[in-house]
């Protein structure tokens, strides 16, 4: 993958916890196994990022082959692995002066202060249980429009479906897997017409608590790297920044 953002190769961390556990996903596993990782850390961004809240930006830190930066015409090569250092070595780069390493690094310690933090996340688990039985979560669900779009563009959401189909000669039978969410009515839908988030308030909640709450406790770290794609394409405009803050005024601290 050539130019990930490093919030999206810790999303890929994230993901390795879910799919690489016991029973490993083959198909995964025999995709993640041959990943050349080149990130591009990150000097700017827009209104919708705080991965720096999450410390998984701007800068990669690790699990990369190659780290571009660039700064101003010139572009700073880093290697992470030893497959990187053959690749740098292949390409025959020059070596980077003092100068430019250090204006490279404080480019992206730039734009790591700018962002700064849009919550605590030493507090934001805690915030996140405090709130289960707010409010917050019936206005939330009267704007959402169960759309699904925050987590199709997620890059820790994992959840699949399998579905069985038939082709048109109606012969030719298949078994495949399929994108979902926790946002949509089908998926927690159960047999006999059972249901166990029929309001979208529910399903919201759902989605806020498994990246900020529920992550914790299954993995050990956040679902959420700050990438903020949901956040840019909700047409509801919901703001995951925002209901972790509010979340934290719904507790007795
Ligand atoms: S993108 Fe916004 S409106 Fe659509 S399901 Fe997610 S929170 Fe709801
Ligand atoms: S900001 Fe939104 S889209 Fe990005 S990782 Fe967090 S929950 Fe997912």
């Amino acid at each position: 993958m050539l130019a990930i953002h490093p919030c999206d190769l810790a999303s890929r961390d994230i993901l390795d916890r879910v799919y690489l556990r016991e029973p490993v996903d083959p198909y995964y596993e025999s995709r993640r196994k041959n990943l050349f990782l080149i990130v591009l850390n990150c000097t700017r961004c827009d209104e919708y990022c705080f991965c720096n809240t999450f410390g998984t930006g701007p800068r990669a830190t690790e699990g990369f082959d190659i780290a571009i930066t660039m700064v101003g015409e010139k572009l700073i090569f880093e290697a992470g692995s030893d497959r990187g250092m053959e690749m740098i070595g292949k390409i025959g780069l020059d070596i980077a002066s003092r100068e430019d390493v250090e204006r490279a690094r404080e480019a992206v310690d730039t734009l790591a202060r700018t962002m700064g933090k849009a919550f605590n996340i030493m507090r934001v688990e805690k915030d996140m249980k405090g709130s289960l039985f707010s409010s917050i979560w019936n206005r939330l669900g009267e704007r959402c429009i169960a759309c699904g779009s925050c987590s199709l563009v997620c890059p820790t959401c994992f959840c699949f479906n399998i579905v069985d189909g038939i082709e048109d000669d109606l012969e030719t039978r298949y078994r495949e897997r399929i994108w979902t969410s926790c946002l949509l009515y089908e998926f927690s839908e159960v047999a006999l017409g059972g249901h166990f988030r029929r309001e979208v308030a529910s399903r919201i909640r759902q989605f806020m608590n498994h990246k900020l709450n529920y992550w914790i406790d299954q993995f050990g770290v956040y679902g959420c790297v700050g990438c903020g794609r949901c956040i840019e394409n909700c047409p509801a405009e919901i703001d995951i920044r925002k209901v972790a803050l509010e979340a934290g005024g719904c507790i007795v601290r």
